[in-house]
């Protein structure tokens, strides 16, 4: 069984729409495909239909958009009821503070690259969530950067003069939230610190747990060996699962579909303990 449980479409951040993805999911021989737009389940409908056509089995999920003291946490959620009203109003508050925060900082740019607001919303086209990804294409377009991974590198690092911070989930009230909806929490990328120099402390992962956290991604193209080994000893003293995924954007990063898996045992969990069930071919 090859899982691949954290993806993104274009209704955050990646350049798939849902069906192409679930296409480049069978192309990439995956059983189980997770979606997990950042802060949106957008795009849910759209791969649900496509799993009949691909034989892709689909993985319902969100990355919700956390913080805490200033520290920026992603927390998967998976399997939970997309109607539950407390969920449903956070993620359109860190939708519509995300929106906002990207005019600021777009505006702050403007004063020294050629690109405005509108360029913005031209290249994120359908997505619901916006995202520094999208201006780093607008910069793209602009011909200021190759790519938007030179982007992140420049302007759009978080700690450029035209950084701006967004509204965020504490990463422990969210594990209480998605739980209350019948979801299953798993933290991303951990250990990450490609992003930001200061990391999310053990404690807040033990707080985590102490509220429902089912595992932690362990497996990630941001953790080195280093990062890789810490994040498995604290799954381990912490008594969660462990996790791995390719964090896929399409062509919006080089992660590629399936270059990390999560193992059958922990999707079974998720499973039994998730209020929706998978979406399968049979279906
Ligand atoms: P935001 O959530 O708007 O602060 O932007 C963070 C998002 O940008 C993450 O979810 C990543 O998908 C994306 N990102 C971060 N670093 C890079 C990079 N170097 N190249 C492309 N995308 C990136
Ligand atoms: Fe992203
Ligand atoms: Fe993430
Ligand atoms: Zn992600």
């Amino acid at each position: 069984m090859r899982i691949d449980p954290h993806t993104h479409s274009s209704c955050s951040d990646g350049t798939d729409t849902p069906a192409e993805l679930m296409a480049a999911a069978a192309r990439a021989g995956l059983d189980v495909v997770g979606l997990t737009d950042h802060d949106t389940t957008d795009g849910w409908a759209e791969a649900a239909a496509a799993v009949g056509p691909t034989g892709v089995t689909l993985l319902r999920g969100t990355e919700i958009s956390c913080a805490a003291d200033g520290v920026t946490l992603h927390l998967l959620a998976y399997l939970f009821d997309p109607a539950d009203p407390d969920l449903v109003r956070s993620l359109a508050r860190s939708r519509s503070s995300r929106a906002t925060r990207a005019r600021d900082m777009v505006e702050r740019l403007a004063e020294d690259y050629p690109v405005a607001w509108q360029d913005v919303l031209d290249q994120a086209g359908g997505a619901v969530t916006i995202g520094r990804p999208h201006i780093a294409d607008a910069l793209v377009a602009a011909g200021s950067f190759p790519d938007r991974s030179a982007a992140f590198a420049g302007p759009l690092a978080t700690s450029s003069p035209y950084y701006v911070r967004h509204w965020a989930l504490d990463p422990v009230e969210a594990c209480v939230l998605v739980r209350a909806a019948g979801g299953v929490p798993v933290a991303a990328h951990p250990r990450a610190a490609t992003r930001q120099r200061r990391l999310v402390p053990d404690e807040t992962f033990a707080a985590m747990a102490e509220a429902g956290l089912a595992a932690l991604e362990v497996d990630h193209r941001d953790h080195g060996p280093a990062q890789r080994e810490a994040a498995h000893r604290l799954a381990r003293r912490l008594g969660l699962g462990e996790s791995g995924s390719s964090d896929y954007h399409g062509t919006g990063k080089p992660n590629r579909l399936g270059e990390n898996l999560m193992p059958p045992a922990l999707l079974e969990q998720i499973v039994a303990e998730g209020r929706l069930a998978l979406v399968t071919p049979a279906d």
